[in-house]
């Protein structure tokens, strides 16, 4: 098996199976990985805990999902595509939003911290966010949003609300601003080189603004089971407090606050707020 040949977090080489799969997962197979000659497994590092992927497929084979596959797959599971899953899930009360619940931490964490309190509009830019629900809601008589992602599916949220959609992989000079808050929901878990990610998107932020992270929290690995989703092959890192705060730091933020639920839809979330350190 491939994958990371060292912890993310310490270093450390060494580390202990959590799961172990026999056969590709509906992600994969919509890439073409085969069963033949397969392996993955959630690993757990034996000196510091991080749980990391390591698997025999190609390492870049994923990619091509995030380009369309991975929410037209998903999208097909369900049998909606992309404007009718954004109607359905923009319409849900705020007791059963995920996004209306996130978006309240958010805005109370920022104004709790003064991070943020610009005067006039205040800018978002949520990285990998072509749902476009959260850059969609969080906009309010202040705030004004723009997305980021490599998927064309996000399009319509430029041709039907008006946000200024960017269809790329974020990087460096995408955008002659800097924001009053960077977003990367649900997206850093994805990432093989996240580090590069938050250093990217350290440029991005404004000086009094902040980064706002969400993950899926590890603690899902004693409470889901194998088969669960939040640990199929497109995720390949699972983040705790610990590890969070730490990749943060060293990627030039400090975080002020942090939070762990469990979502409406019974998900383990691990949300953070951090500012340039
Ligand atoms: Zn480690």
């Amino acid at each position: 098996m491939s994958g990371p040949a060292a912890c993310l977090i310490c270093g450390a080489a060494g580390h202990a199976p959590v799961f172990t799969y026999a056969a590709p997962d509906d992600y994969e197979r919509t890439v073409g990985v085969e069963t033949n000659g397969y392996a993955r497994a959630w690993a757990r590092c034996i000196h510091c805990g991080f749980h990391y992927s390591r698997y025999g497929r190609d390492a870049e084979i994923l990619d091509r999902i995030y380009e369309s596959a991975y929410r037209n797959a998903s999208a097909a599971w369900r049998g909606q595509d992309v404007r009718a899953t954004f109607a359905r899930v923009t319409a849900l009360p705020a007791a059963q939003s995920e996004t209306k619940q996130r978006i309240a931490w958010i805005k109370g964490a920022l104004a709790q911290h003064g991070v943020a309190q610009v005067n006039g509009h205040a800018s978002l830019l949520d990285i990998g966010g072509a749902s476009g629900v959260f850059a969609y809601e969080f906009q309010d008589d202040r705030w004004r949003s723009a997305v980021v992602d490599p998927s064309e599916s996000g399009r319509f949220l430029e041709e039907d609300h008006g946000i200024p959609y960017a269809q790329a992989a974020f990087g460096p000079g995408l955008f002659d601003q800097s924001f009053d808050l960077v977003s990367l929901v649900y997206v850093l878990e994805h990432l093989r080189a996240p580090e590069e990610a938050l250093r990217n998107a350290r440029h991005a932020v404004s000086s009094c603004g902040g980064l706002y992270i969400e993950v899926p929290d590890a603690r899902a690995f004693a409470h889901k089971p194998a088969e669960d989703d939040i640990f199929n092959a497109c995720h390949l890192w699972m983040f705790d407090p610990q590890s969070l705060s730490t990749v943060l730091a060293r990627t030039g933020f400090r975080v002020i606050a942090q939070d762990q639920r469990q979502t409406a839809r019974g998900h383990y979330a691990l949300m953070a707020l951090a500012v340039p350190a």
